[in-house]
């Protein structure tokens, strides 16, 4: 297998955290004031060396600089161009006020936060005005380069491109946009120049937005920059990932750009074209080791694509790199202990990934071998394969994926059943999760406590947090989640089908990283997950408890998913657990029964084609969940987002009884979209934020609880706050629930 020429490897960004999360503490500690700037600062540089030497040694030849952050690169993109948003000032960027563009203070709100594209990675929202600067500043890139070239590597600096950086911002009313383009890119000329004066030959350009929808003028916004940009003599690595260019092939070709990315994992049926389409010069770097999931590559179906790279363009021109950065997995496999071998062996994170790169670059024959007989070792895998649950997919018919009456009829059995008031009170589910929750969990899960003496903290939790709730006199109680520590991985434990790792973290955002469970194989239900805590909570009161899931959804997008069947076949692998406890919990006495699917949204396709396939199964996937039941069980659901007008029909057609959602920053104002609509069930607007301690009086939430009442009538509306309070300490969640609750009895007067 050997290559007579090995091609040249490169990496596009690597894990910025450290092996064992350095950044993360270092961040915490000092924004507690434990440590000083020096001492972030140094941590920051040992890492940035690490990694660099790390990617050397693994034989990348293509190294990125100035992809590294101390909280989000899309924020220091807009500190490089001097585009950082105008209400924190204009003066040049200490680490204070870039931390206080980033997190909220008492005296300034943060930066709004968003996913970036369709990861689990939050960037911070760039803010255009029209008072903006775009004076370079290019002290950090810079610097970091200096420290590359100490070490002996020549990095590749990574830039954000400005149509993406542009696209991805928020154009306050008025401000025009073409002229804002047009400064931007000036002010990305100036950077390449200083680049070029500093002797750099190549820079990594990431522009992710030529894998997805553009209109008209963002293709012009295209061609305009990148003809400007060409003007400084450094060549450019065109960087798309997390999908195919599709209709912008021809777009991103005529950009004219020394060398093109492409995602061949996500899109490998657009390699042919574009090996037919790049112009006579350019070079292709082809992206071919997963940097979106944790799964060994499979070298013997990915070498083909290489060798017609090779074929088509030449040794010089074909570049082995992974399909994007690799900041979406985790960042060393090797020291994880608790996996079974055998999964482990399945398995490749960051480090390995750069291995596989440089085998895959060099056509190492061992490594060939070896990459064979793992991939045969993980297809033969019984113990991945459940026939029953196989079965049980295949035997489903319609029925199973509906209620048995429509929700008029359920509705009127609901109400005899449950003999709730109007405006009936409830909250989302979780309750502070105290520092004394996080003690006893952790004692737990160290041996510090016995099974025993958690349990009886955590029943005293629960019983206390429900006397709680009776005491400030809400309608529908719930147990108050203490015994979860997050909500995937706490049903995860429960399921066959899923690994977990100790060290697995990937960054979310700033220093906040989660550790997704690993599903490996066929999922199906071991145990009962929540039944038994559930119904002890039933028993403590003769009020209405609702039962808490995760939805199907939401495991999947929060989890590692395999890669050897359809995603979809996952999530209904899921819904099947799900259904099963859902029925338990019915049997156990439940009459509520509550199924989040906060990630329902985030599962979208980039591109709108791709939405309509995606929406019906992940509804199905729902309703799959939750259409075992009788009638007199009243299912509810619970969005944390309020962008719902382009999937209302989705939203209506998962036929819930009940859906929360987070509308209280927003004044209601989706709901003109559900009435629009005629979205006929009942709806659980939040009446208040639960991201800040701040406690609004009775009348504002009246106020809020009036607005939704102008447009929806008296049943529909179910009175509760935005999402779980499990970020909140009980004093003021105490206060906001009592006002809740007086604001619905007064309303509830009028009616
Ligand atoms: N039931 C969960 C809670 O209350 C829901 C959280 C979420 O939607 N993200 O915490
Ligand atoms: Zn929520």
């Amino acid at each position: 297998m050997s290559r007579i020429t090995p091609l040249k490897t490169s990496s596009l960004g690597f894990p910025r955290m450290g092996k064992d999360r350095e950044l993360k503490f270092a961040l915490e500690s000092f924004w507690k004031g434990k440590t000083s700037e020096a001492d972030l600062l140094a941590t920051a540089k040992q890492l940035r060396r690490d990694h660099w030497l790390l990617q050397k040694a693994a034989g990348i030849d293509i190294i990125p600089s100035n992809e590294f952050s101390l909280y989000d690169h899309v924020l220091d993109a807009l500190v490089l161009i001097g585009a950082t948003p105008e209400r924190f000032g204009n003066d040049p960027v200490s680490l204070t006020g870039y931390f206080a563009m980033a997190r909220n203070s008492t005296e300034q709100t943060a930066m709004e936060m968003t996913k970036w594209f369709d990861t689990n990675y939050h960037y911070l929202v760039p803010e255009w005005t029209s008072g903006l600067s775009f004076m370079p500043d290019t002290t950090r890139l810079l610097s970091e380069l200096r420290e590359a070239r100490a070490l002996g590597i020549e990095p590749r600096p990574v830039l954000i491109g400005p149509v993406t950086l542009l696209l991805l911002g928020k154009p306050a009313p008025g401000v025009d946009i073409t002229l804002l383009l047009l400064r931007l890119i000036a002010s990305y000329k100036q950077v390449l120049e200083a680049l070029h004066a500093e002797g750099v030959t190549d820079v990594q350009i990431d522009e992710p937005k030529l894998v997805t929808d553009l209109t008209p003028w963002e293709k012009q916004a295209f061609r305009s920059a990148y003809k400007q940009l060409a003007e400084v003599p450094i060549k450019l690595m065109l960087t798309t990932y997390f999908g195919g260019l599709g209709d912008n092939l021809s777009l991103a070709v005529d950009l004219h750009t020394a060398g093109i990315h492409i995602d061949a994992v996500r899109a490998p049926e657009q390699v042919p074209e574009v090996l037919t389409a790049l112009s006579p010069n350019q070079t292709l770097s082809l992206g071919c080791v997963n940097g979106r999931n944790i799964w060994l590559t499979h070298f013997a179906a990915v070498n083909p694509f290489i060798e017609q790279a090779v074929e088509s363009l030449g040794t010089d021109r074909v570049i082995v790199s992974p399909s994007c950065s690799l900041i979406h997995v985790p960042h060393d496999l090797a020291p994880e202990k608790q996996l079974s071998p055998r999964i482990k062996s399945w398995l490749r994170f960051a480090t390995e990934k750069l291995t596989e790169l440089h085998d895959l670059a060099t056509g190492n024959d061992a490594a060939f071998t070896a990459n064979a007989a793992a991939v045969a070792n993980r297809e033969a895998a019984e113990t991945s394969k459940n026939a029953a649950v196989r079965n049980r997919l295949t035997r489903l018919s319609e029925q199973d994926f509906s209620r048995k009456s429509p929700y008029p009829q359920r509705a009127e059995i609901q109400r005899e059943e449950l003999n709730l008031p109007l405006l009936p009170t409830t909250t989302i589910g979780s309750f502070p999760q105290t520092a004394d929750v996080r003690k006893h969990r952790a004692a737990h899960k160290h041996g510090h406590i016995t099974d025993a003496q958690y349990d009886t903290f955590l029943r005293q939790a629960t019983e206390d947090c429900i006397r709680e709730q009776e005491r400030i006199g809400l309608d529908v109680l719930v147990h108050g989640e203490f015994e979860r520590n997050d909500m995937v991985e706490y049903f995860a434990e429960f399921l066959d089908g899923f690994a977990f790792t100790e060290n697995g973290w990937v960054q979310s955002y700033g220093s906040r990283c989660v550790k997704p469970p690993v599903i490996y194989g066929d999922v199906s239900r071991a145990l009962p997950m929540t039944v038994r805590w559930s119904s002890f909570a039933r028993s403590l009161t003769n009020k209405p408890m609702k039962g808490m899931l995760t939805g199907p959804i939401t495991v999947l997008q929060w989890s590692f998913v395999r890669d050897d069947i359809a995603r979809k076949d996952t999530a209904w692998q899921i819904a099947l657990a799900l259904r099963d406890e859902v029925r338990d919990l019915e049997a156990a006495g439940l009459q509520v029964i509550q199924v989040d699917e906060p990630a329902l949204r985030e599962g979208l396709p980039l591109r709108r084609s791709d939405w309509a396939p995606y929406l019906e199964w992940a509804v199905q996937a729902f309703r799959l969940t939750t259409s075992g039941t009788e009638d007199r069980t009243q299912i509810h659901t619970h969005m944390c987002y309020c962008e719902f007008e382009d999937v209302l029909p989705s939203i209506a057609a998962l036929d819930a009884d009940v859906i929360s959602m987070e509308t209280a920053r927003s004044r209601m104002e989706l709901l003109h979209a559900f009435r629009a609509h005629g979205y006929p069930n009942e709806i659980g607007p939040g009446i208040f934020d639960i991201h800040s301690p701040r406690v609004p009086d009775v009348a504002e939430m009246r106020d809020l609880l009036q607005l939704a009442l102008d447009v929806l009538t008296p049943r529909q509306l179910w009175v509760n706050p935005d999402c779980g309070l499990k970020t909140r300490a009980w004093p003021e969640t105490i206060a906001a629930l009592q006002n809740m609750c007086a604001a619905a009895k007064e309303l509830r007067a009028t009616l």
